[in-house]
């Protein structure tokens, strides 16, 4: 509530009101109590202000620092406080400026240090007060302000922080209240009094924000439809557009540079007489990373062929299920039903109770075995499919042929499994007499190597060859056999996998089971899946990466613009009918200075066609102006020089 105490006694305007009803005191917000917004002669602030006593004055700059910006704080209401406010401002303009500037060498005195924070209080209400229109209609209308503004821009030097503090609020409030200024006061309104200023305050100043600020208010004032005849092709503001553009980081800077650049483009001589700059085509190549660096990739890919393809890790198998040897089953197939199915299950299968056999499977192999055999060893005719599973239970008491429920219900012998054996103990076996010896159950080469030394041994001199597998090695004496017998003798190792052999094993099709007891009989899988991925733009870009866009655009339409000049008569032409050729006697100049402008800009483009393929932008009516500069760029021949 700061100092402020509730008068005692009522005069005047209060005065006049009856006594207020005595009730519970209401809760109102701080900063919305009525009387200090009140619209009567005698307000509280305004008198305050009027006082000249400091304690007065104070408390009221220090209130309305925090009322103005309250939409209850309208200037016109308060008759007098307008005035009473930029009278501070309008002195530091005039001379507060200078003498604060002069006596800053030393320690500035007390008096000249209370005037500047008036100062500052002062048009830092008239800025706050300024957003609300009300304020800035009442503000624009008078001519005073008009002036003041124009003053404080020409007289005040952004050199000190003091000084750029002013000339920030300076500029806020002329934003505000310069779309007013067309309305009530348009002649004052010139290039000199506030575009070139502000220009100069955006080329010259090293204050980021004095930057920022003075290009957005000059984008607004050009923005107003007169103001763009003020505009000129080498405007210090432009300068300084292009100037800061490669400070892509800084959003903000960049933000204020992409939007007086397309301001200042938007008005054509401008956009043409900036074909000719030379920075055009550092500029645009600028404008295109920016639109790269703000663009966000997604990737898509897109399959060729859409079927599903199962890897399964490679594995070494170590276990394979038993199978019947040549020998055991010509030993098997001799002997009589039902014995022969007795001894078949017993080579064939193992007790376990928590595995099991589908029927199927089980009377399948029991045919397969006995049934496929040529005429002469058919000696017993087959049992049938019931006999056969009744008999597991001879074998393996403890299995039982059983339905198990589902759907479709599985018939199945419980109880058995089929048997298997390590593959690993076959490793060290012999093939010796051309792979007929059947000693396989070495556990290492050693053993394996001592077992051979044996059969080498029982040949005489003169028969010293080579009997492993096939073999065709046949030597003179026992002598060299012996080692080279040793060359057959696998690695106590396992063999190292080739390098060139992959982790995964693809699979024919998702369901084949894996590992395989035998993968060479696995059919070939499909043919590798060709992923193609792309990328795509994910989000919508940032809003400079539209105005950004609208500056290429403007640019390229400026670069490409259709010659539509009737053609002329010359030798070969009869010239454009009802075109009167008043300067036909004139020699023709090769080219004027928009096709030079367009020559170059025309090449700029061509510059920046690798770039521009980067570009992605998820709108696809924007996407389509991309689309059309690189069709345009590439039809485009490189200039000849
Ligand atoms: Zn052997
Ligand atoms: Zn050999």
């Amino acid at each position: 509530m700061g100092t402020y105490q509730k008068p005692v006694v009522f005069t005047g305007h209060y005065a006049a009101m009856p006594p207020a009803p005595q009730g519970p005191p209401r809760q109102i917000p701080d900063d919305y109590e009525k009387w200090y917004t009140e619209p009567i002669p005698n307000n509280r602030m305004l008198l305050s202000i009027r006082s000249g006593i400091p304690k007065e004055v104070n408390w009221a700059l220090e209130r309305m620092c925090r009322l103005s910006h309250n939409d209850q704080f309208v200037l016109r209401n308060i008759l007098g406080l307008t005035d009473a406010l930029i009278e501070w401002p309008e002195w530091y303009v005039e001379k507060g400026a200078e003498e604060c500037s002069q006596s800053n060498l030393f320690s500035m005195s007390k008096t000249l240090a209370t005037q500047r924070r008036h100062v500052l209080e002062a048009i830092f209400i008239l800025r706050n007060a300024s957003l609300n229109d009300v304020n800035a209609q009442f503000l624009a209308t008078d001519r005073r302000t008009l002036h003041f503004l124009s003053k404080a821009l020409k007289n005040v030097k952004a050199d000190s922080d003091a000084n750029t503090e002013f000339l920030l609020h300076v500029m806020d409030l002329l934003h505000s209240v310069v779309t007013y200024f067309q309305q009530a006061s348009n002649e004052y309104l010139s290039t000199e009094t506030l575009i070139r200023p502000l220009e100069e305050l955006a080329e010259s100043s090293n204050d980021r924000t004095i930057i920022i600020t003075a290009l957005r208010t000059l984008t607004h004032i050009i923005s107003l439809p007169p103001n763009a005849l003020r505009l000129t092709p080498n405007s210090p503001a432009l300068v300084a557009s292009v100037r800061y553009l490669p400070l892509l980081s800084d959003a903000p800077l960049i933000t204020s540079c992409l939007d007086y650049m397309y301001a200042h483009f938007s008005h054509p001589p401008m956009v043409k007489a900036f074909l000719h700059n030379p920075s055009m085509s550092g500029t645009l190549k600028l404008l295109v990373s920016l639109l790269l660096r703000e663009q966000q990739d997604g990737f898509t890919s897109v399959s060729l062929i859409p079927e599903s393809i199962k890897s399964a890790p490679a594995v070494a198998i170590t276990r394979r299920l038993v199978e019947l040897s040549e020998e055991d089953l010509n030993r098997i197939s001799m002997i009589p039903e039902p014995e022969r199915s007795y001894e078949w299950m017993k080579a064939l299968f193992a007790a376990s109770d928590a595995e099991e056999v589908t029927q199927v499977d089980f009377w399948t192999l029991y045919r397969e075995t006995f049934g496929m055999r040529p005429d002469e060893q058919q000696l017993h005719p087959l049992l049938s499919a019931g006999d056969v599973i009744k008999n597991v239970s001879h074998v393996f008491p403890t299995a039982q042929a059983m339905v198990l429920p589902g759907t479709p219900p599985r018939f199945v012998i419980k109880g058995i499994t089929r048997k298997m054996v390590d593959v690993t103990e076959e490793r060290f076996r012999c093939y010796w007499t051309r792979s007929t010896c059947q000693s396989y159950h070495f556990q290492s080469p050693k053993e394996l190597w001592a077992h051979v030394v044996e059969h080498i041994n029982n040949l005489s001199e003169e028969n010293a060859a080579c009997q492993w597998a096939s073999c065709q090695f046949s030597s003179t004496n026992l002598a060299t056999l012996i080692p080279h017998s040793s060359t057959h003798i696998p690695s106590p190792h396992p063999p190292v996998k080739p390098s060139s052999q992959l982790e995964n094993v693809t699979l024919p099709t998702t369901s084949f089971p894996h590992p395989s007891p035998n993968p060479t009989t696995r059919p070939p899988p499909p043919p590798p899946n060709p992923e193609v991925v792309y990328p795509f733009a994910s989000a919508d870009p940032p809003s400079t990466s539209l105005t950004t866009l609208l500056i290429i655009r403007v640019l390229f339409r400026a670069s490409f613009a259709a010659t539509d000049s009737a053609p002329r008569a010359d030798e070969d032409h009869f010239g454009f009918p009802g075109i009167v050729e008043e300067d036909s006697d004139e020699e023709i100049p090769d080219e004027d200075e928009d096709t030079k402008g367009q020559r170059t800009g025309r090449k700029a483009f061509t510059g920046v066609r690798k770039l521009l393929e980067d570009v992605r932008v998820k709108d696809t009516a924007l996407m389509a102006w991309i689309g059309e500069i690189l069709d345009v760029s590439i039809e485009e021949k490189p200039a000849n020089v």
